[in-house]
């Protein structure tokens, strides 16, 4: 590796302390069983990039789990091993995880200009990437190390801030690549190469999207809604004419723009307000395929191979969270009890989605639901009722559910209203005015 540059400075300067330990302690055990480690991919671009990145890959010329275990066994670390594929995750103690793979060297199926048999498998390994800014390896090995393996022009494509392919088949054999190329091109703000792009139109042509595993499009979409530049990515995909591979009802217009953007503005209120962590992909998802009707949302979650279960839950969530915003909408006098009754049952993700397509106008009603509403809890409980002499029955949820509401909407202001009222409302029950329902 002598002809290429040597990053160990870089390395020095922006890795954190333990993981560049962590790279410099895998070299040394590579050289103990004698094979040669490097660390790849995403890691090393974004590390060139100046970006953090701490998701070590690492590839191995020689057997990945035997260097694994060596690992894992050094630093008391978790090994969980795929023997038919040769790779393993070490799981250290404090919870990081490293990927470990065994370079892939097979050389036959690649088209005329492919490294040939006698290559180091670290470069056939890189040649089988994606895309030629991630083929990209440190050498980890003591002699060498820091030492970059750059084959394929990756150091000059992120000069060039290009996207670019190995070769013309790329798409074909894996046409998930074309939902790659879009999210890195807007997360780098980087150009699909022209060729690249010829190829990527040609396979959109090609109905390839179509040939993609569900889950695998999930994922990719996924992905692609968790970035910053989520709507610049749609857009492309609008421009490309894939967006409608997952439905042709998708419309993803001007005005549509505006409401994501209004969605975007709430989750960030939410997520410095409220301290959860949400998955900001679903209520984007969700607007994503706001105008698919019922039947076509379902094809659509069944296309991704939703298990059941998560269908079901999705799909329920979603369509109460339309009706919830219809109902909303028409409703002319919305009490607090109203407005919890309404979103209770809906996950954050949801009622986010919901908000986005209630719009501006009911920005403060979803503020108030969660700075003011979800906080207000009843004083007492159900032991409280039966100190006071009741006997448990269901009769407790419908009379500590109306307690809340009646303290929601002002009515109750403290525990001697709660209590007060406790008794009017089983006295109403018991005397059969009101049959709990
Ligand atoms: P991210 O920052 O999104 O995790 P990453 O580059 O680390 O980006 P991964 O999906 O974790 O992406 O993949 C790790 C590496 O595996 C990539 O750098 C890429 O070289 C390779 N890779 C992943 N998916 C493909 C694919 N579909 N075809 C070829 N190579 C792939």
């Amino acid at each position: 590796s002598k002809r290429f540059r040597n990053v160990k400075h870089l390395m020095k300067d922006r890795l954190p302390g333990k993981i560049y330990n962590i790279l410099v302690e895998i070299g040394v055990l590579a050289d103990q069983v004698g094979m040669n480690a490097y660390v790849v991919g995403g890691f090393v671009r974004d590390l060139i990039m100046k970006i953090e990145n701490f998701d070590i890959d690492i590839v191995v010329e020689g057997d990945a789990v035997v260097l694994a275990k060596k690992f894992a066994k050094l630093k008391n670390a978790k090994v969980s091993v795929h023997y038919k594929f040769k790779t393993a995750v070490v799981i250290l103690p404090d919870n990081f995880r490293i990927d470990f793979a065994t370079a892939r060297s097979e050389y036959y199926d690649f088209p005329a200009a492919a490294p040939k048999v006698e290559d180091s498998s670290i470069k056939i390994d890189l040649y089988r990437r994606d895309f030629t800014i991630n083929t990209i390896a440190i050498k980890l090995n003591k002699e060498d190390f820091g030492a970059l393996v750059d084959y394929f022009g990756a150091q000059s494509d992120i000069r060039d801030r290009k996207i670019r392919v190995l070769h013309n088949l790329s798409f074909v054999d894996d046409p998930s690549r074309i939902f790659r190329a879009i999210r890195f091109a807007v997360r780098y703000n980087f150009d699909i190469g022209p060729h690249t792009e010829r190829l990527l139109k040609h396979a959109i042509n090609l109905k390839l999207i179509d040939r993609i595993v569900g889950q695998r499009l999930f994922l990719e979409i996924k992905y692609i809604l968790c970035e910053k530049e989520y709507l610049k990515a749609l857009n492309m995909m609008k421009n490309y004419g894939i967006l409608k591979f997952f439905s042709n009802s998708i419309n993803f217009s001007e005005e549509s723009l505006e409401i994501f953007k209004f969605l975007d503005k709430l989750i960030n209120w939410y997520s410095v307000q409220i301290n959860r962590n949400i998955e900001i992909w679903i209520p984007r998802f969700n607007l994503l395929f706001h105008s698919l009707k019922r039947g076509e949302f379902i094809k659509l979650l069944e296309r991704f191979e939703f298990n059941s279960n998560y269908k079901k839950y999705f799909a329920s969530q979603v369509f109460k969270s339309r009706n919830a915003a219809i109902r909303l909408k028409k409703n002319k006098n919305i009490t607090n009890s109203y407005i919890y009754n309404t979103l209770k049952d809906l996950e954050d993700e949801f009622v986010l989605y919901l908000s986005a397509i209630l719009g501006e106008k009911f920005e403060n009603l979803i503020k108030k639901y969660y700075t003011y509403i979800k906080e207000i809890k009843l004083e007492i409980n159900g032991n409280d009722l039966k100190d006071l002499g009741y006997k448990p029955s269901e009769k407790f949820k419908y009379v500590l559910d109306k307690l809340l509401e009646l303290k929601l909407d002002g009515v109750i202001l403290n525990k001697g209203d709660e209590i007060k009222y406790a008794k009017k409302l089983f006295e109403e029950i018991e005397s059969g005015r009101n049959s709990g329902n």
